[in-house]
């Protein structure tokens, strides 16, 4: 698990430097959902396109509020958030058609967070054959397509 999440961490960790503030919060103050990577906003979460993708269509879903508890957060959010990882998942299978996923959520910097006050769910698409290209190219993952087609490619399958 380590390895796998590893790659974006450290890209997050290099953008923060230079951006300050918190990547979501600043995503969400955009006047533009295409500039901020986002994809759906829902009553109290949002879907957003990871900038420094693990793989293609690797989304992240995080809620409005800037906030590092999970565990505090309330029923009618987190069932929304359950809802929206399903959606990721059928837009997903529907346009990349990915053989499974990683989804899950790093707490905390030794949990290997690389936003630590804003929690966020990521969803990966996975293909057979993706871990074991990573090891022979030395960690250096090839992301393919870049991050404007893959907006592109799955916003109409978030409206409506
Ligand atoms: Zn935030």
């Amino acid at each position: 698990m380590k390895s796998l999440w590893s790659p974006w961490r450290y890209a997050y960790v290099a953008s923060n430097k230079s951006g300050g503030g918190c990547i979501f919060c600043q995503a969400l103050s955009l006047n533009s959902d295409e500039e901020g990577l986002i994809l759906y906003r829902g009553k109290q979460n949002f879907i957003i396109l990871n900038a420094f993708p693990y793989n293609n269509g690797h989304l992240m879903i995080a809620p409005y509020a800037h906030t590092s508890s999970l565990e505090e957060s309330d029923i009618t959010l987190t069932t929304e958030l359950v809802q929206l990882i399903q959606k990721c998942i059928k837009v997903l299978s529907l346009v990349y058609k990915p053989d499974g996923f990683n989804i899950g959520l790093n707490l905390g910097k030794v949990a290997g967070a690389g936003v630590t006050d804003h929690y966020h769910w990521h969803i990966v698409p996975r293909w057979n054959g993706d871990t074991s290209f990573m090891t022979v190219v030395s960690k250096t993952r090839v992301i393919p397509e870049d991050i404007q087609s893959t907006y592109k490619k799955l916003k109409p399958h978030f409206q409506g």
